[in-house]
This record gives C-alpha cells, structure tokens and sequence, in this order.
C-alpha cells in the first residue's frame, strides 16, 4: 500500500470535488440504459429556464433530488436522473430587444454556462447523455408534430379572445409585461384587443382530471386541493334575468339557487359583451368605460383574490327576478370573470360574505331568505353574511321549507317553468395557448385564401424559427415582420398562402419532456414507447409550490392527451410528488429587490458543494422553508472537517482490518453504527427527512470521538473500521465527493455510488442488556449484566466493583484490567 493511496491530512474540497467530478464524467457513472433485471426509479427535478445564473432555490431542489437519486441507487434501483432546460420564452426576448443579441445566442451561452459552471461544481448525479433543451428543433418539432395531432382530433381550435395592448409600443404584452397595468417598456396605460387566438381542449378533460386526484395519494393534500379547486366543478342551476327596456337575457349561474328570491342586485364583468347595450345612452356610460378599462388592466388571478378590494359601478341598467318579478340593479364588478360562469352574477348580500361587503360599501339592500333555527336574523343588524343552512323566508311559496329541500325544489320550479335549468359548471377553462412573440414553438398552421385553415403536413415538420429577424420591442412580432418565414406555399393546393406567427405558450415545452428524457434522441416520434413504458412515471417528482396548478394540471393532460393517441399506457405522470419550501434570508423570499441574495457561486468558492449540499438538507425539511444561515454552512463545513479528521487518523490503522460483524454486538460503537444505519435508512424513507438524518450522522461522529478518545487498542479496529465504512456510505448521497476520497482510501474499489447501502444488524439493537464476564487473573470469577452500549470504561468500573473481584482482590489495586470486545474483563492482581 502506498501512501499516496491515503487521505491527505487536510480536507482540501477544491482538489477532491474537481477530481470526482471529473472521475464522475470521464467513466460515465450515471448513465443509464433499460434494464430489465432491476426495478427502475425515475427521478425528476423541474427543469430550470436558463437564466444564465442558478440561484440557492435551485441548489436546494437539486440537492434534494440528488439525495434521493444517489440512495435510490445504493439501494439497487435502475435510476433514471436526466436535466434539462425549459429553454424558450420572454426574458431571452427581452434581452434581446434590451442588449441586440439574438435570443437563441444569448440561450444557449446561458445553458453552456449553467451546465459547465455551476450545476456541474455541485455533483449531481445527473445522466447527461439525456440532455435536453426545449428550444431546439428536435425537441420543438414534436410540439408541433402534438399540436396537429390535436388539431385533427378537435383538441386545439382557434376562438377570438382578449390580449394586453400597448398602445405606444403597438404591441401585444404577455401578463408579464404588463405591470400595475402599465406597459414594462414605456409605462403607458395598457388596453386591451380581441385576437384570433389558438386553445387546447384541456375541459374535455374536466372530469378525468378531477376524478383521477384521488388516486395521486403520493401528492401533498395541498397541491390536490389547489388542482381541485382550480378545477372546479359545481352543480347548480342557470337562470336567465331579463334586461327592463331591452328585453334581453342577462343568465347568471348559481350553485346557491335557494338563495334566489334574496338577490338584490347583479354584477358583471367589465368585459361582458351586453355591457356597450346596458349602458348606451345612460349618464353613467363614460363612468363605467373609464372603469372598466383600468380594471380590465389588471392581472384576472388578483382581481379574484379574497384580499383583493372589492370594487363596482352601477350601469343604470335594470333587471327582472324571473322568481319574483322583482327589479334589481346592475352593476358592473370587478371580481366578476367573464371565464367563469357566465359572466354576470347573482349578489344575495345576505347570504354571501363578498356580496354583504359590498353591499355595505355602495349602500346596497340586503333581505335574509334564510333564517337561522333561532329565527332571529334581521338584515339590518347583520354583521356579515349567514352562509350555514337554515329555514326559507320571505321565499314565497318556498318559506319554511329547509333551504337543502328548497334547493331541489327550486330547481325543480325554474326547470318546469322554463325559467333555466340545472347545470354543471367547470371553473377550468380551455388552455390559450398563442402568444404573439419570436422565441417559442411556431404553431404549425398555413392559411390559404382558397383552402382555410390548413396544418402543416408532419413530414414537413419542423417549421422553423427564422434566424434574420430584428427585436425592437414595437410594432407586431418577429415572425409578423419576417416576410421569408410568413410567405409560404399552400400544402393543399400548392398556392401562395401565409403561416401563422403565433408561436406557443412556453407551458407546452413542459408538458410532456418527461417522456422525452425516456429516449431523449429519438427521431421518429416524441419518444420511444417501449422506453417510456420502462420508465415512467416519474417515481418522485420535486418542484416548488409555484407550480402547483398550471404546469402539474398541463402535464396530466398532455399525458392523458398522449396515452389516448397510443403512445403511453399510463394515465398519471408523476407518482410521488414534492413541493420544496423556499429559500428565505431575513424572514424574506431570497430576492434581488429585497437585496437578500446569496450566490450559490459564492458559497461553492469558499466552503465547496458537498458543504452546500449538506446545508441546505440539514437546514430544514424538504417542504419547509430554509432560513439561510451563515452559521449553517460553518457548521456543516466543520463537520465535515471533523469527519476527516477523525477518518484521517485511523484510516492506515483500519485499512487492513476487517469491519466487524454480530460478535461485536454489546459494544456501545457497534451498537451505535447500527443506530445509525437504522435511523438515516428510515428519516430518509420516511418523507425524505433529511435534517434529522443527518443529525444522526453527527451524533454518531461525537461518539467516535468519545470512543476514541482513550486511544483505540488493536482488537477494537474491526469495531471502528465498521463504523467508518458504515459513516462514509451514509454520507454518500450527501456529501458525494467527500464519500468517495473517503471510501477510496479505505481501500474501496470504483466509486461509491455503485455500493450497496448499509443494513442495520438488527442484533445489535435489540439487545438492551449484555452479560460480561469477569475473569481474576484468567480464571472465570464473575458475570455482570449491563446495559447494551455501556462503554469499555463503565466495564471496568462495574467489573472492580463486583464483590467477588474486591475480596479477591483485597483491597489492593489491580495490575491490569482488560475489557476484550465489551463482552469479558480481565482483573490482574
Ligand atoms: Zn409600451
Ligand atoms: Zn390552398
């Protein structure tokens, strides 16, 4: 054995991550292929849009993922581990228009330097022949190739729909450009423009995607309600109020129709088609234009916020109870959404807590129809709305009745008096999915004067993106402006015709790369069938919260989307789900206005990425939040020093010795190994509880150094050599670089990622109480019983204080005493 072949004295992470990392790349440790003969594990990450920098947020959700891909794999799974990049979207074209670079150059010197510079410093596990990025022709074309598969089948349809306009910058703005209802570049007041849009289906997926919520028991219960909710099925019924003068039909939808004869006003949304006939002629007309348009400027998710303020304008405009025959007024509300419902509502102030707010701050009327068991509510001296049931009231034919029975009864009525009907009305809306920019997917469509609307044939996929285009921010995009890329010819009839230069919403990109990870070089579908049903689903999927909705729901539905085109057999995406917390510093969300950021590069250049990794596990549960601590990541830094150290000093002597099995049992370090094994195996099985995992470990490394500190004599080395072996390949998935300059200079072969991880004896935990037995100089005198773990020096104690051993003894002190493997002592005297 050479020397070299021996931990240096220092723990140097410079020298040992580069030389792992490198060892890690050049042998291809973490490719992997379908393998029949072992269980697979897929294991997922979100993919990060490259920015062109990772932030503490993404070093958390990759370490995570790393700790479970790297145990998954000492536990002898078949571990699938890809990365890639969520690669098109608005700020590669805003930076662009800002600094003149073409965004796909800007993209990919953003995707080298993430991948070479900053993911690669953190030893992730990752398999990076499966790379992907999403605006890549070969990854792009198969949108494409999916929107046409869609488009035959009915699933992506083209309906005129509402977009941000600035009217300076004569552009359309994503929600993202817009800001406090101002244009991002000029800060002009943001209108609003009917565009001929394209849509994906996804409600005729409504009930399939609710309904298969209850089998995903692997999700957080939060990210299920959020899907349900967002979701939102109601059953209810649809009643039609008519306009006074007009004679026209305002239909309002409600689930709460029991509450019908209490209506004592409407509302609508600003961007109600009837709204231009209710208010012509009316005093209140440039009122209501004026506020409608600022509300129409604002974000729709806020103007649905409960905390929102709630705000509204009377029209002028009248309309009839069909129940009662009475006249209530319209108004038009903010927190009305034409995407719900019908876009008008009924308002029961007394009955309902938004409606009673409102009421109360425009002076509005109020009537209980629902009277509680006391029988004592009088609207007047409400302090909020009554929401539980109760007993009808001041509901004509219907009073007394309990409101759950009036509800089928009025139900009932408005059916059979053709008043409306009974409906079930979903909150989700189809998925729009054009947007009016350069650097996304381009939709795959010619129009044809004689011809309509044709899709690109699929053998003529890809249609590309143009590379000769200028970004000014002004005027129509790109692909507008770029005659070569809108002039085309006719697929059908071989006429002139033009593209259209819609490109696709970035969500699609994430929507199934998942199974494009399967056979991430395929060339002649999406992905391979037989690869993806190897694979998939994903075993454990980690992401943050933010993306509880919009991406989990696309996914599910591009993948039930693709199973019922033949490709996939499974109904499910993701089995098992993670929502990492956030990374917060101060009591604050890590953010460059808040000036709260910490680098990542930072802390990889003083302290090293296993210091990093194991900071940001030890810090908090995966679902937590993570305070950001410098004290932390000293801490972990010293403990890995500590671990060195102590490794360091007995690795010649351990080197040659053989870790100790069963017989060891009884002795307390033996016993605390197997302690140790048992409780990292089960916090990591258990929620991935990473934290108190390695808070084992270092429980485990301060009764090394107890155990050792007395010097450790030659028959306790299989004792230490066992808890060394059995401390390394625990710290592997943590701090993997680290294990492995460890586990090579005890002799091990190859890298450590490929070893089996630990079992825990479980002999040696069970055992409370271990007999020793007491020898005076040779001769069997004595046997103790003690408490297993009890240390060599309490041995020693108990054993002099044995009443055999004092009168053989004497009173006088013994030469020698030896403890041999915490099971017999022997007294020289
Ligand atoms: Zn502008
Ligand atoms: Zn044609």
């Amino acid at each position: 054995m050479s020397r070299e072949d021996l931990l240096e004295e220092r723990y140097d992470f410079n020298k040992v991550e580069e030389r792992w990392q490198r060892s890690w790349q050049k042998s291809k440790t973490f490719k992997v292929t379908e393998d029949a003969s072992k269980p697979k594990y897929y294991c997922l990450e979100m993919f990060p849009y490259p920015s062109g920098r990772i932030h503490m947020g993404h070093v958390r959700n990759y370490a995570i993922g790393d700790v479970i891909s790297r145990y998954k794999r000492m536990r002898g799974f078949n571990v699938l581990h890809p990365m890639g990049w969520d690669s098109f979207g608005l700020p590669a074209e805003n930076a662009a228009i800002k600094h003149g670079t073409h965004p796909q150059k800007w993209t990919l010197e953003n995707i080298a330097f993430m991948r070479d510079k900053q993911l690669k410093r953190l030893g992730l596990s990752y398999d990076w022949d499966r790379e992907i990025a999403t605006c890549l022709e070969d990854y792009y074309r198969w949108n494409q190739w999916f929107f046409i598969k869609m488009y035959e089948r009915g699933l992506a349809y083209k309906k005129l729909s509402y977009v941000n306009w600035c009217p300076s910058c004569n552009t359309v703005l994503a929600n993202e450009q817009v800001e406090d209802g101002l244009c991002w570049r000029c800060s002009t007041v943001v209108t609003h423009r009917e565009l001929e849009q394209w849509f994906f289906k996804i409600t005729a997926y409504a009930e399939e995607l609710l309904a298969s919520l209850d089998k995903l028991t692997g999700w957080p219960e939060r990210v299920l309600t959020m899907q349900r909710n967002w979701i939102g099925k109601s059953t209810g019924v649809e009643v039609a109020f008519t306009v006074e003068g007009t004679g026209e039909n305002l239909a309002i939808f409600t689930t709460r129709q029991d509450t019908l004869f209490g209506v004592t006003f409407m509302s609508i949304a600003p961007e109600h088609p009837m709204l231009e006939a209710l208010i012509k002629g009316r005093k209140q007309a440039d009122a209501v234009r004026v506020f409608c348009q600022r509300v129409m400027s604002e974000d729709k998710a806020s103007r649905t916020d409960e905390k929102k303020e709630k705000e509204g304008i009377f029209t002028g405009a009248f309309a009839i109870n069909p129940l009662n025959n009475e006249k209530v007024p319209v108004w038009v509300g903010n927190f009305v959404l034409m995407e719900y419902g019908t876009g008008a509502i009924m308002s029961v102030p007394a009955h309902d807590q938004r409606d009673f707010e409102f009421a109360k701050k425009y002076s509005l009327p109020m009537r209980v129809v629902i009277q509680n068991p006391e029988k004592n509510l009088v609207a007047e001296t409400m302090k909020q709305a009554y929401i539980e049931d109760g007993f009808m009231a001041n509901s004509g034919p219907f009073n007394g009745l309990p409101n759950i029975t009036a509800k089928e009864k009025i139900a009932d009525h408005v059916e059979s008096k053709k008043l409306g009907k009974r409906t079930v009305n979903w909150r989700l809306r189809d998925w729009g999915i054009s947007r009016q920019r350069y650097w996304g997917t381009p939709i795959p469509i010619i129009y044809c004067d004689k011809c309509g609307t044709v899709p690109v044939p699929v053998d003529q996929l890809p249609v590309k993106l143009p590379m000769d285009v200028e970004f000014t921010g002004k005027g129509l995009s790109p692909l507008v402006e770029s005659k070569s890329f809108r002039e085309t010819m006719c697929p059908a009839c071989g006429g002139s015709a033009r593209r259209e230069t819609d490109t696709m919403d970035t969500f699609v990109d994430s929507s199934w790369y998942f199974l494009r990870y399967c056979s991430p070089q395929e060339d002649r579908a999406p992905f391979d069938k037989k690869s993806a049903g190897y694979w998939m689903s994903v075993d454990q999927y980690i992401g943050g919260i933010e993306h509880a909705v919009l991406h989990l729901l696309y996914a599910r539905f591009f993948t039930k989307m693709i199973r019922d085109l033949g490709l996939f057999d499974g109904d499910e995406p993701f089995t098992n789900l993670l929502t990492q917390g956030m990374v917060i510093k101060d009591g604050a969300k890590m953010s460059k206005s808040k000036g709260n950021v910490v680098d990542p590069d930072f802390i990889l250049t003083k302290y090293g990425a296993d210091t990093a990794r194991l900071f940001s596990l030890f810090a908090a549960p995966p679902e937590r939040d993570l305070e950001w601590s410098d004290q932390g990541v000293e801490g972990a830094y010293r403990f890995l020093h500590r671990v060195w150290a102590i490794v360091y000093k007995q690795s010649e002597a351990v080197r040659h010795v053989k870790p100790a099995g069963p017989d060891a049992r009884g002795d307390a370090l033996y016993r605390k190994t197997h302690l140790t094994i048992k409780k990292v195996t089960e916090d990591i099985e258990r929620e991935f509880h990473f934290n108190t995992a390695i808070a084992a470990l270092m429980e485990m490394v301060n009764e090394m150094y107890d155990y050792a500190s007395n010097g450790i004599t030659n028959d306790k080395l299989p004792v230490v050599r066992a808890a060394i072996d059995a401390l390394t390949l625990l710290l592997a998935p943590f701090a993997p670089h680290f294990a492995e300059e460890l586990w090579e200079s005890l002799g091990g072969n190859g890298t450590i990622a490929n070893v089996a991880w630990p079992q825990h004896d479980p002999g040696a935990i069970v055992a409370t109480e271990i007999v020793v037995v007491v020898q005076v100089n040779g001769k069997v005198r004595s046997r103790l019983t003690l408490p297993a773990g009890i240390s060599d020096k309490e041995i020693e104690a108990a054993a002099l204080a044995d009443a055999k051993v004092m009168e053989l003894s004497a009173g006088r002190s013994p030469k020698k005493v030896i403890v041999v493997q915490g099971k017999l002592v022997n007294v020289v005297v």
